[in-house]
């Protein structure tokens, strides 16, 4: 396509190469695990999911326990997190009865391992391959590491003003990044202050408002939506562009369609778009800080009571790497960010149990 029609930008690429409908990386393939790119939290720990689903069923309470809930899950992967979050709350009266799952997922290799996987449940579920597609009402919205794999723009900073980052052929043939030749008109004025006054070469990202507007606009009346990925808590510089293959970090331009490619979430910025809308924002709190608020410490004990010795290690190395800070753990980088109806507030896991 960069050969026939020219350059594209940064954003275009990444959104192809996840999803284009032939070639896209989460197309046909199983991504997730130690055979796989990556490992995500639902993965690492059933903790992460079963937290999760003590949070949905509490702010299901706090709603006034509706009926005809739905619960939609963005990007849901293998169905780990909905099992696990499904299986610990079904002790909870009345909420399985009260709910329905509404599951995104572009990918139809996944979307078939998510139905085996939450088929014992025996709950209404329907797939869509867009949040637009999920009809209204009352809802409960969960996305773990989804932001991150929507399409980001680079807009790189020079003397004449802010240029699109691009993809192009460089030199010896190969892929290359480029800056566009003209600088984008009237840009500067949509950026968070603080970038504005930015050095020569500086890089800042940004992502189309669409799905932030989108979960403020659901989640503001009737509804709370939990958001958790990477990223940053404060908007900001900086190329976050990363491809993972294998569970190693890879040339984001040496194979397209078969890296996963992510960026950074600019948190403020999602909530800024969320409150523009009507909804509350809660956090982003460090992952730590949300698990510690939802009870991982009294889980992984309550765990630990039952399990092996090597058990016990297996639940004290998944509580590390869930929560610890620095490069080997989620705790810190990872981060929690709800989206909700004003009148959720205080809303479950952004306030120290008491
Ligand atoms: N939440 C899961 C998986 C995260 S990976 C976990 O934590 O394990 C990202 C997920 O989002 C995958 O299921 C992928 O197929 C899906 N996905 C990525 N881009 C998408 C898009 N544009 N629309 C719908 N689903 C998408």
């Amino acid at each position: 396509m960069i050969t026939a029609a020219g350059p594209m930008p940064v954003a275009d690429y990444m959104r192809l190469c996840l999803t284009h409908p032939q070639y896209g990386y989460y197309i046909a393939r199983d991504p997730f695990g130690a055979d796989g790119d990556f490992i995500t939290a639902p993965e690492v720990s059933q903790m992460f999911g079963e937290l999760i689903g003590v949070w949905m069923a509490a702010v299901w309470r706090q709603m006034g326990a509706p009926d005809n809930v739905r619960i939609v899950e963005l990007g849901p992967g293998r169905g780990t997190l909905l099992a696990d979050a499904l299986r610990a709350t079904k002790v909870v009266g009345g909420f399985h009865d009260a709910i329905v799952l509404h599951l995104i997922e572009i990918s139809p290799r996944l979307q078939e391992m998510q139905q085996q996987r939450l088929q014992i449940f025996d709950l209404q579920t329907a797939w869509h391959t867009t949040l637009t597609d999920v009809p209204g009402g009352p809802c409960i919205i969960i996305a773990n590491e989804f932001i991150d794999a929507l399409p980001v723009h680079q807009v790189v900073k020079q003397a004449d003003g802010w240029h699109e980052r691009i993809v192009e052929i460089g030199a010896g043939g190969n892929l290359a990044l480029g800056v566009a030749r003209d600088p984008l008109r009237l840009f500067e004025a949509t950026l968070p202050p603080a970038v504005r006054q930015a050095p020569e070469g500086a890089i800042f990202e940004w992502r189309p408002d669409a799905i932030a507007l989108e979960l403020g606009q659901r989640a503001r009346t009737d509804g709370a939506a939990l958001i958790v990925d990477y990223g940053h808590a404060k908007s900001g510089l900086g190329d976050t562009l990363q491809a993972l293959a294998g569970h190693a970090f890879v040339d984001p331009l040496a194979a397209p369609g078969e890296a996963d490619l992510t960026a950074h979430v600019d948190f403020e910025a999602l909530a800024q778009r969320a409150e523009l809308i009507g909804a509350k924002c809660h956090g982003p709190l460090p992952q730590r800080e949300l698990l510690g608020n939802l009870g991982i410490n009294q889980r992984a004990a309550r765990l630990k009571a039952q399990a092996s010795e090597k058990e016990t290690a297996d639940i004290e190395l998944a509580l590390a790497r869930l929560t610890a800070a620095g490069p080997a753990g989620m705790g810190e980088l990872f981060k929690g960010l709800a989206i909700a109806d004003r009148r959720l507030d205080p809303l479950p896991g952004f306030t120290a149990p008491t």
